[in-house]
C-alpha cells in the first residue's frame, strides 16, 4: 500500500498535469469505485476541472472548481493513478487508446524527451504493461481532459475509491487523522495559477521542477515529542507496530516505513508500547520525519514515476534496511533480517540491531 511519501509524490506530480484542465469526458467502469452513484459522479465531473489536490495521510482530496463538492481519493491496497498525454504533433498519436507496446516511450530515453508521451504514474506495483495498455481490465474510472490528457484510476482488488464528498464529508474524513509527521508543500496557489491554461509544452515543465519536499524545522503541525510520548502512556498494552500504524494517532505511516523507523531507532516492532523507554521514544520520534523525508526525496518506494522531461525514476527501494529484506544480511551488522507477523502485517527487523 502506498504510504505518505508515495501518495505525496503522485499528488505533486498530478498537480502539474491536471489542475485547471477542463474535463471533457468521464467514464465509470466500476460503480462501486465511485461509491455506487456513477450518474451523479459523471454529472459533477464532466465540464468541471480540478482546482487543487490536497492530502492528509494517504487520503487525497481533489478540489473541484465548480460546485461545492470534492473528490476523496484513496488508493488503498492496489490502486493506481496513471496520467498520460500524447503530445500533439507526435506521430504516435493515432487517436486510439494504446501506447505502442514494447516501445521505450518512457524511462528517460531520447524519444521521450523529444515528445511522444507524457506520463505520470503511481500506485500499486506499476509495471510497464500497466502503462502501455489503457484502459485495461483493472481500470475503474477514466477522465479525459481538453488538452488531450487522460487520467486512469486502476484498482485490482477494488478497495480504493474516488468518491464525491461535500465539505462536511471532507471535514469528517480529515478528523480521523492524527498529526502529520512532516510538512509537505501546501497547495501552491501561485504555481497552480501559472500552470493553468498555459502552454502544455513538456519542455517548459521540465525547466521548473520543484524540490519534492519543503522540510520545515521541527515536525508537522501537532506532531511534537510531547504528543508522541503521550501516545506511549495511553496505549501501553498495544505493540509498537500497531501504535505507529494507527492513522488516527499518526497520519501517513504504513508497513514499509514503520519497519524502517523501528530499525533506525533500534527498537523491535513487537515491543509492548509500555516497555519502550523514553530514550527509545525519542529515537523513534526523530526517525519518523527523517525517514519520511528521505523517502519523499527519492519519490517513495512502491511508486514508479516516469517523468516526461527529466526521465527520472524515483525509488527508495535501494535505501530500505529491513523492509522486504527477510533472509538477507543486515546492512549494519550482517545478521540475517527476520520476518514475523505483527498486527496482522508482515514485519521485518534485525535481531541484533533491534532490541
Ligand atoms: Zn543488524
Amino acid at each position: 500500500m502506498p504510504e505518505l511519501p508515495e501518495v505525496e509524490t503522485i499528488r505533486q506530480d498530478l498537480r502539474h498535469k491536471i489542475l485547471n484542465k477542463k474535463i471533457v469526458q468521464v467514464k465509470v467502469y466500476k460503480k462501486t469505485s465511485v461509491g455506487g452513484q456513477s450518474t451523479k459522479f459523471i454529472q459533477a465531473l464532466t465540464g468541471n476541472s480540478f482546482r487543487d489536490i490536497d492530502r492528509r495521510g494517504k487520503l487525497m482530496i481533489f478540489r473541484l472548481k465548480h460546485g461545492a463538492q470534492s473528490l476523496l481519493v484513496h488508493l488503498k491496497m492496489t490502486g493506481q493513478l496513471i496520467y498520460r498525454r500524447l503530445v500533439a504533433g507526435s506521430r504516435l498519436y493515432g487517436g486510439d487508446h494504446r501506447l505502442v507496446a514494447g516501445s521505450r516511450l518512457y524511462g528517460g530515453d531520447e524519444r521521450e524527451k523529444k515528445g511522444g508521451v507524457e506520463i505520470v504514474a503511481g500506485g500499486h506495483k506499476l509495471s510497464e504493461s500497466d502503462i502501455e495498455c489503457l484502459p485495461n481490465k483493472h481500470t475503474r474510472i477514466a477522465f479525459a481532459f481538453q488538452d488531450g490528457g487522460e487520467l486512469f484510476f486502476n484498482d485490482l482488488r477494488l478497495f480504493g475509491y474516488m468518491k464525491l464528498a461535500t465539505a462536511q464529508d471532507v471535514e469528517r474524513a480529515l478528523k480521523k487523522f492524527g498529526p502529520e509527521p512532516i510538512e509537505t508543500p501546501p497547495p501552491a496557489r501561485n504555481a497552480s495559477r501559472s500552470d493553468s491554461g498555459g502552454s502544455p509544452s513538456p519542455l517548459r515543465r521540465g525547466g521548473k521542477s520543484r524540490p519534492p519536499s519543503i522540510a520545515m524545522e521541527g515536525a508537522g503541525g501537532g506532531f511534537t515529542f510531547a504528543y508522541f510520548s503521550l501516545l506511549f502512556k495511553k496505549r501501553q498494552n498495544t505493540n509498537l507496530k500497531a501504535l505507529l500504524l494507527n492513522q488516527e494517532l499518526i497520519a501517513g505511516l504504513g508497513n514499509i516505513y514503520v519497519d524502517e523507523v523501528c530499525f533506525a531507532a533500534g527498537v523491535r516492532p513487537n515491543r509492548r508500547v509500555g516497555a519502550v523507554t523514553k530514550l527509545e521514544q525519542k529515537k523513534l520520534f526523530l526517525a519518523i520525519p527523517k525517514i519520511l523525508r528521505a523517502a519523499l526525496k527519492h519519490r517513495g518506494t512502491t511508486f514508479r514515476n516516469f517523468l516526461d522531461s527529466s526521465g527520472k525514476k524515483g525509488n527508495y527501494t535501494d535505501f530500505l534496511n529491513v523492509y522486504d529484506r527477510d533472509g538477507e544480511k543486515c546492512k549494519k551488522c550482517e545478521e540475517i533480517i527476520k520476518k514475523i507477523k505483527i498486527a496482522g502485517r508482515g514485519t521485518h527487523f534485525c535481531p541484533r540491531c533491534q532490541r
